[in-house]
């Protein structure tokens, strides 16, 4: 039974990232597509204005607290989640520990070479992780189907999805029924442009103060959108707590 806490519609399971970890390992480990979906407070605004896309994550069987702004909103709900459990925090873990136990994992998404870069920098740094296959994420809607056929045939059991939300995710909810030998699929947004170390991730300093959101639109401050939807979404859920309107 999932524990969660609802969020503008969308639930966000309430744990911490050991237990995340502990039941992404048991996914991958068993036959029958689970999902992973991770949440920042961006994508909780976008499913709120898009009914479709709220069911899609909706149907996860575990979607995390990604950010820190997902943390404040859950205490704000008086239904607090224990932290932050980054999607890419998550990953990580989860290779290393496939790394040992052999799972294969498919690399799908970014522009095209940033996967093969990844897998390369990936080998490196997880020794004996088996990388069952990659695929960019520049692609059309007709070739959806080759593409997860491709998946499917690598025998990767973790497939890592990252396309950017809310693509990722409704791609995996769309194909997932053609994905009968993956046993986890995660939607990542922009982990494979860190593998490949085309995008640099915030130094630890910023992501133990909470601050990696700033990093990154220090780093790019093209990005001042986004990140405007954070004050945006703090008070739409304050308007919710409110109106009780769950
Ligand atoms: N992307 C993709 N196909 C698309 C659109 C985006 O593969 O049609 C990739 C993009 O190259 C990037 C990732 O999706 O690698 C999204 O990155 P972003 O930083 O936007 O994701 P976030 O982690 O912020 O959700």
């Amino acid at each position: 039974m999932r524990n969660t806490v609802d969020i503008l519609g969308v639930k966000v399971d309430k744990i911490t990232a050991a237990y995340a970890l502990k039941k992404a390992e048991q996914m991958v480990r068993t036959p029958g597509t689970s999902v992973i979906f991770t949440p920042n407070p961006e994508i909780i605004m976008a499913a709120h204005e898009d009914a479709e896309f709220k069911k899609v994550l909706n149907s996860a069987d575990m979607c995390t607290p990604d950010g820190i702004g997902v943390v404040y909103a859950a205490k704000m709900l008086k239904t607090p989640v224990p932290e932050r459990v980054a999607g890419f925090d998550l990953t990580c873990g989860l290779l290393e520990s496939i790394r040992k136990t052999g799972e294969g994992v498919f690399l799908f998404g970014a522009k095209p070479g940033v996967a093969e870069t990844a897998a390369q920098k990936l080998r490196e740094k997880y020794v004996g992780l088996k990388i069952s296959g990659v695929q960019h994420g520049y692609f059309s809607d007709s070739e959806s189907a080759d593409i997860a056929d491709k998946i499917n045939a690598s025998g990767a059991k973790l497939l890592l999805v990252c396309l950017g939300a809310p693509k990722q995710e409704k791609w995996i909810s769309d194909n997932m029924g053609r994905l009968s030998n993956v046993n986890l699929c995660m939607g990542v947004g922009g982990a494979l442009d860190v593998f490949a170390g085309v995008v640099k991730r915030a130094p630890d300093i910023f992501i133990k103060l909470n601050l990696e959101w700033f990093y990154r639109f220090c780093k790019n401050p093209s990005r001042l959108g986004r990140f405007a939807a954070l004050p945006k979404f703090i008070l739409t859920v304050k308007g919710y707590e409110k109106r009780g309107d769950k």
